[in-house]
């Protein structure tokens, strides 16, 4: 059924989604550990990679509303969640926006100007986020940009590059950060399962880590000071990694720092790789008559609204599935 205008047009602000879709799952969502959520963003996106493969838009962007869903629920699991290896006080645009503060967070540029090949070889990370922090406090602290917003941003900032590429290349990229954050949500429950808080680690510097303004700070301090080892790497060169056979309590911190800044930087690249292909998706259709009845069909924001039974913006949201404000889903 096909929604009325007005509730069309009303775009929502992702921290209202956020609260929203809490509203219908927060049984199922105080049972779930963060992986777990990350684990339906991958389910998802991995439903996008096939919807690719066979051409099926209406797979892709059914795929793709509930990926977001699942992602903005992830957010706020780490949001209210007591564990404190995974508890973090911004939202998803702000997390985002640290990489993303409306420019590349490569080259620093709107529209991007980066070189990929030396882009893989930069090696001072620190110094990088420390001026996308500054840029951050000014765009996006405090922000709460709607969907569109996020897609007219990454437009501007990559809309020459998504043009150029193929849907195939730009899902395989999204692929690869979705499992990029699962690597990083991978190493914060070792520590989660192995590390005795009192130990050495103590809560006081957890919570330094539970937001970006600190998160910085440590982030830079890690680097600065981690332990690192030179090993072989292909082709006779050398690498420099983070030498995990060191256990002092210090250097245990250096990379907890380290391993929640990728939790953050890994999730802004999985969604800016999200919204590329979701634009993709939308020039494609823009280029055929064929979709022009259908095309608002495939507005992603739209296709949320209609998965979760959004009616007005002060209203409650429906499961997809049961259609119940108050999910009463079996094993989901
Ligand atoms: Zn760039
Ligand atoms: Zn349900």
């Amino acid at each position: 059924m096909a929604l009325s205008k007005g509730v069309d047009d009303i775009s929502v602000p992702i921290g209202q989604w956020s609260e929203k879709l809490y509203d219908v799952y927060s049984s199922r969502m105080e049972k779930r550990q963060p992986e777990e959520f990350w684990m339906n963003v991958l389910a998802h996106l991995s439903g996008i990679g096939e919807a690719i493969r066979k051409t099926h838009y209406d797979d892709l962007i059914y795929h793709a509303s509930h990926a977001l869903s699942w992602m903005i629920c992830y957010v706020g699991k780490c949001n209210s969640n007591d564990d404190q290896f995974f508890h973090i006080t911004n939202n998803l645009t702000e997390l985002v926006g640290l990489k993303y503060p409306t420019e590349c967070g490569h080259c620093e540029k709107r529209p991007c100007l980066c070189d990929a090949i030396g882009m893989d070889e930069v090696s001072d990370k620190a110094a990088k986020y420390g001026n996308l922090y500054n840029k951050w406090t000014w765009h996006i602290k405090d922000n709460d940009f709607t969907i569109n917003k996020w897609m007219e941003v990454f437009k501007d900032i990559y809309g020459g590059r998504i043009h150029l590429q193929t849907m195939d290349s730009l899902g395989f990229h999204l692929l690869e950060e979705g499992g990029e954050e699962a690597r990083a949500i991978r190493q914060l429950v070792r520590f989660r399962d192995e590390i005795e808080l009192g130990n050495g680690i103590e809560e006081g510097f957890l919570s330094r880590l539970d937001n970006i303004d600190s998160l910085v700070t440590e982030y830079k301090q890690a680097s600065k000071n981690i332990i690192k080892k030179e090993i072989d790497y292909p082709g006779g060169k050398k690498k420099e990694v983070v030498d995990v056979t060191v256990n002092t309590s210090d250097q245990i911190k250096y990379r907890i720092a380290l391993c929640k800044m990728d939790l953050v930087i890994e999730l802004a690249d999985t969604f800016s790789w999200f919204c590329a292909v979701v634009l993709k998706l939308n020039m494609i259709l823009n280029n055929h008559n064929f979709y022009k009845g259908i095309k608002s069909n495939y507005d992603l924001e739209r296709r949320l609204k209609k998965e979760y039974s959004f009616k007005n913006k002060d209203g409650n949201l429906k499961c997809s599935f049961c259609k119940k404000s108050d999910c009463k889903c079996c094993y989901i």
